[in-house]
C-alpha cells in the first residue's frame, strides 16, 4: 500500500515538474512520518525511501535508533530550545527555524558540539495567527543576522500554506516564497548556500511543485490519515 501510494505521488510530482518545464530531480519527496510506527517507515524504507519528516524530537530520536542509519530525519515542526541539544546530530535539515532567538539558541549548542547545521527559515506567508514562522516582509532582516552565525547555514526556506479545499487558492502563497527565495539565492549571501524551497503538503503539493518548491513534505498521501 506504501510503495503504491508513494508511486502515485512521484508520478504526480513528474507530471507537475512536466507541466512547469522542470525537472523531477530538482524536487525531494519527504515522507512524512509523524505519529506513524516504524514499521510503516521501513516498508517505505524497503520501497527507496530515505528522507523522513517529523515534527517532535521524541519521535525523531525513537524511531532513529530502530531504523537505518541512512535515513535523513527532517525536522519539520516548532522546536522548542531545551529540546535543541538532544535534536542536534540526529537530523538532516531543521525546515522550522522561526524566530531568530531559535537560531541563537541552534547556534550555541552546534558551536559546542563542533557542528554545521542546515537549516531552513519558516515563512509564515499568509500570516496565520495560528502559525509559527517570519513574515515575508521580516524575512531578509531574518536572513541578514542569522547568516552570521557560523555553526549554521541558511539553505533555503520553508512554508505551511494555509488549509484550503482548493489547492489553486494557494499559489499565491507559493508564488510570493518562490519570489522571494530566487530573489536571496541571486544575491549570493555569504554564509549561506540558497538551494531549498521547501513547501508543499497532501493537499497542494502539485502546485507548490508548479511554482518550484524543491521539497514537498507529503503525510496523508503516503501513510493514510493520522
Ligand atoms: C504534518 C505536516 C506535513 C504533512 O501533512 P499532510 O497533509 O499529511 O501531507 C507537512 N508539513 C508539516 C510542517 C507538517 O506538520
Amino acid at each position: 500500500m506504501i510503495q503504491k501510494n508513494l508511486q502515485e505521488v512521484q508520478q504526480k510530482i513528474e507530471a507537475a515538474c512536466k507541466r512547469s518545464g522542470r525537472d523531477p530531480k530538482e524536487v525531494t519527496l519527504i515522507a512524512v512520518s509523524k505519529t506513524k510506527p516504524a514499521e510503516m517507515v521501513s516498508e517505505a524504507y524497503e520501497a527507496g525511501m530515505r528522507d523522513f519528516g517529523e515534527n517532535k524530537v521524541q519521535e525523531i530520536l525513537a524511531k532513529s535508533q530502530v531504523l537505518p542509519g541512512d535515513i535523513r530525519w527532517h525536522m519539520i515542526g516548532h522546536l522548542q530550545t531545551n529540546k535543541i541539544r538532544a535534536l542536534l546530530g540526529k537530523t538532516a535539515l531543521i525546515h522550522s527555524v522561526d524566530s531568530v532567538r531559535l537560531a541563537q539558541k541552534l547556534e550555541e549548542e552546534a558551536a559546542k558540539q563542533e557542528i554545521l547545521v542546515d537549516i531552513l527559515l519558516e515563512i509564515n506567508v499568509a500570516r496565520e495567527e495560528s502559525k509559527f514562522g517570519f513574515f515575508l516582509e521580516e524575512a531578509e532582516n531574518a536572513v541578514m543576522e542569522i547568516k552570521d552565525f557560523p555553526h549554521l547555514r541558511i539553505c533555503g526556506f520553508m512554508t505551511s500554506a494555509p488549509f484550503v479545499e482548493d489547492a489553486e487558492k494557494n499559489r499565491d502563497v507559493f508564488k510570493k516564497l518562490n519570489n522571494f527565495y530566487v530573489d536571496m539565492k541571486s544575491k549570493n549571501i555569504d554564509n549561506t548556500n540558497m538551494r531549498i524551497l521547501s513547501m508543499g503538503m497532501t493537499n497542494d503539493y502539485e502546485v507548490a511543485v508548479e511554482e518550484g518548491a524543491t521539497m514537498v513534505r507529503i503525510g496523508t498521501a503516503v501513510f493514510g490519515a493520522r
